[in-house]
């Protein structure tokens, strides 16, 4: 039998204390060890029930199976997009620059007010979730989107350029439940250089 590819845990592009003090030590390693991993086991666990099924030929319930699925390959993607978009303090946050400063500046105006809004975005989304920068190349204009849990009110198809994950787990230990405060030190330690990276290979397809 070929062997099954399985999803797998990816290494974080820096040390588990290169974010503090935004995000401390104790919090990111659990955030990766412990939640990251939970989507990858989670993602991994279906396909099996899913190769199973197949080849006993037996029942399932589609509908909670792919439900559950997308919940799981969501939070799988999600937080390696979060991980790459971060960079160690010190060298993240400012403003963005290249291509990207052109398209928000473009958009919004100013930086500040792009700011604000996608400020605005991680702090009321609904209940676990994310805040995400993503762009639509029919219109040529980068929208940000809100994402409930990992799966839901995504616009199909909208490539994401830079994510920021507002789950409690994702703070609590740093911030209590104060995701206003989370979201401020997410601007100290965002990777632009990244997030330009992925606009750029956007618009060179
Ligand atoms: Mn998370």
């Amino acid at each position: 039998m070929e062997p099954t590819k399985l999803y797998a845990l990816p290494k974080l592009p820096y040390e588990y204390k290169a974010l503090a003090p935004y995000i401390s030590e104790a919090q990111l390693t659990l955030h990766h060890q412990k939640h990251h991993q939970a989507y990858v086991t989670g993602a991994n666990a279906i396909l099996e029930k899913l190769d199973k099924a197949r080849k006993e030929n037996s029942d399932l319930d589609i509908k909670a199976t792919l439900k559950e699925l997308s919940f799981h390959i969501g939070g799988y993607k999600l937080h390696n997009m979060f991980w790459e978009n971060l960079a160690p303090a010190g060298k993240g946050g400012g403003v963005p620059k290249g291509e990207l400063a052109k398209e928000i500046d473009a958009e919004f105006g100013k930086f500040d007010r792009f700011k604000k809004e996608f400020t605005l975005a991680a702090t009321s989304v609904e209940g676990s979730g994310w805040a995400a920068l993503t762009y639509c190349t029919k219109t040529e204009r980068p929208i940000i989107m809100q994402v409930e849990k990992h799966n839901a009110n995504i616009y199909p198809g909208f490539s994401i350029l830079m994510v920021l994950d507002v789950w409690e787990h994702a703070y609590y230990l740093d911030y209590k439940n104060d995701r206003a405060k989370f979201v401020e030190a997410f601007w100290n330690i965002v990777n632009w250089d990244e997030v330009n990276k992925r606009l750029v290979m956007l618009l060179k397809k």
